[in-house]
Parts: structure tokens; sequence; C-alpha cells
């Protein structure tokens, strides 16, 4: 049972039934940076949602958020930042290049404003760890542990294809919710999501306990702020927004057949059609002769048996995420940047 193809097909689930932003893979500890990485994070929308979609395609540094730059007088650069000047510079940059900031020029100096106020656009974190076989649970028990005394998303579920028993219940801490989720024969797509347990909500507002290095006897922890975790929950909220689910890749092999499922439909997609022609759906990379969606970077290659070589099939993902999701590859906010460019070419 491949945990890749589980987590693509409810990615793909969860976009067409939710609102808001889907990822998956994201770095959800505080004190230990990659510490703990959250399988798929739902991002539900706050009140200005739209002013955050019209902003900017892409993620926004935190520490660019976090600085004194706002909308109003642009600030020499120098006196807005608070952290290291390398970091701060990188801020700035990847700021401007998000369309986030604008620069002038005065006397040599630069100074830098925010082209709109950041908007208040996300109401809920939800994280979903996945667990399709539950006989093999790795390290579930520690990780769901680390999100509920941390309280960094607002709730966390537990998604699995077995059959949950009254013992496995008992196992998971008290506030994390537990889905069984159905997927069809193929494994490809999602028909059912079976709430087992609604989770509850965890302690965002309350200083959270993370847990460190786990010796014989003795586990290693640090004190979270709410601050902290404030900090935290808006960058991983941003970069939930730039990079959304579909990281992965195509094989180029002739038996990928790639594949558009939308909740429990289903239809192949010769890798020929062009973008118009293709379904609504989300589309994953889907093996014929193994009869699964496959992790093309570290299954695909000469190396496996079924391997034949052909042309990777071209999947404009931008187009995809763009047609399914209130996510605008072009928003407002950046060709508003653009014709004030034009203005002084
Ligand atoms: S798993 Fe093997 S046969 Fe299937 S697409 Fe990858 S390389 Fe090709």
């Amino acid at each position: 049972m491949s945990e890749f193809a589980f987590e693509l097909a409810l990615c793909a689930h969860l976009e067409g039934h939710r609102e808001g932003i889907v990822a998956r893979q994201l770095g959800g500890s505080v004190a230990d940076p990659g510490g703990r990485i959250l399988d798929i994070v739902c991002v539900e929308p706050g009140p200005e949602f739209a002013d955050r979609v019209a902003l900017t395609a892409d993620a926004i540094p935190g520490a660019a958020i976090e600085s004194a730059v706002g909308p109003g007088r642009a600030r020499y650069w120098k006196d807005a930042f608070d952290c290291h000047r390398e970091r701060a510079r990188r801020a700035i940059d990847d700021a401007i290049d998000a369309g986030f900031f604008e620069r002038e020029r005065r006397n040599g100096r630069e100074y830098v404003r925010q082209v709109a106020r950041y908007p208040d656009w996300v109401d809920r974190l939800v994280a979903i760890e996945n667990k399709p076989d539950l006989g093999r649970p790795g390290d579930l028990d520690r990780q769901l542990r680390t999100d509920v005394s941390l309280g960094l998303v607002d709730v966390a579920i537990l998604a699995t294809e077995s059959y949950v028993t009254r013992a496995h219940l008992h196992r998971l801490p008290d506030a994390v919710g537990v889905w069984r989720v159905h997927r069809t024969d193929r494994g490809d797509a999602v028909t059912e999501i079976e709430v087992v347990r609604e989770p509850t909500s965890l302690a965002v507002a309350e200083p959270g306990i993370e847990p460190l290095a786990v010796q014989p006897g003795q586990t290693d922890v640090a004190v979270v702020s709410p601050e902290a975790k404030a900090r935290m929950r808006r960058r991983l909220a941003e970069r939930a927004y730039g990079k959304g689910w579909r990281t992965y890749a195509f094989p180029g092999c002739r038996s990928c057949e790639p594949e558009s499922v939308s909740g429990s439909d289903r239809e192949s997609v010769p890798a020929a059609v062009s973008e118009t022609d293709r379904t609504d759906g989300a589309t994953l990379p889907y093996c014929a002769w193994k009869g699964g969606v496959v992790d093309a970077r570290s299954t695909c290659g000469p190396s496996c048996p079924g391997y034949e070589a052909a042309d990777r099939p071209a999947i404009d993902f931008e187009a995809e995420r763009a047609r399914r999701t209130p996510w605008d590859p072009d928003p407002e906010g950046e060709r508003r940047q653009q014709s004030g460019l034009d203005r002084f070419t």
C-alpha cells in the first residue's frame, strides 16, 4: 500500500471538496525546523482570502511580513528589519519578486514599501497525517503527540484505509480526529471519507511543548511561545499558498498513463491531448505496469523492470491548479505592478 499514492489521491479529493488551499509535505515544527513534516495541510480561508489571491501567486517571505515595512511611506530597509542583514536582503528580494514589496532609491539608499496591506486570509490550519495501513504505524504515535502538545495547527487528523478499532482509538491522543478513507480498486481516487472521530481544536493561542531529542528514559522539550507559533502559522500558510500539493513528477516511461481524478470520478487522459481538452480533474502519474500511482522520483527509471523510455507527459500544473482552485497564477496585484512599471519604460 503506497503512502505516496494515498496522499496524492487524498489531496486531489480535498482540493475538489474543500474551500481554501491544499498543500503537502510542509515543516510543522517551531523550535527544531524540519523536526516534524506534516503530510497534508489544508488552509481554510479567512475573511480576506480574496485579497490574498489578488496580491501574488507566490509565497510571501515571513521576514518581510514581520518587518516594519508598511504600505504607506517607504522606509529605509536597514531601519525596517530586526534580523540579520543577509536574511533581510533575501526577504526583500523575495518579497519584490513576489510582488509584495516595491523599492525606490533616494540619495543612493534603498527604500521599500508594501504594495498592499498584508491581508487576514487564514482561518484554520488543518494537518492530516497519512497512515493508510495502521498495521505499520511507524512513528505515528510520536508525530501525533507532537502535533497535539505543540498546538501549531488548529486541528490534527489521522487519515487511514485500515478498519479503525477501539484499541486504535485509545492509543491515539484524544484531540486527534480520525478519517477512514475509501478508494477505488486502482487506488487512484478517493470515493468516500468516513469520519470515525471528529478532531478537537488544539490550543494554538497557548504556549506549546515541542519534543526535541528522544533518548531512552528522557525527552528534551522546548517551550514555544504563542507569538512564535503565530509567526510559524503564518509562514506555514504562506508556504502552503505558494507550493500547493503538485510537487510530484511524471516519469518518462511508456507505462505512465496520466490520469485525471476528481473525487470519485476518474478518466484516462492521453498524454498527447492539449491542455484545453483535458477533463477538469487533477492529473496523477498512474503506471499501467505497476497498477497504481507512482512516485517517479524514487521508483521510476531504467532499473525498473517495466521501464520503456518515452517522452515525459507535458502536464501544466499551474493551469490545472488555476482551473480547480481560487489560486490565481496572474493576479490583479502583479498585473497592477506590471502596468506601473510600464510607465517608466
Ligand atoms: S514504475 Fe516502472 S513501469 Fe511504471 S512508470 Fe515507473 S519506470 Fe515505468
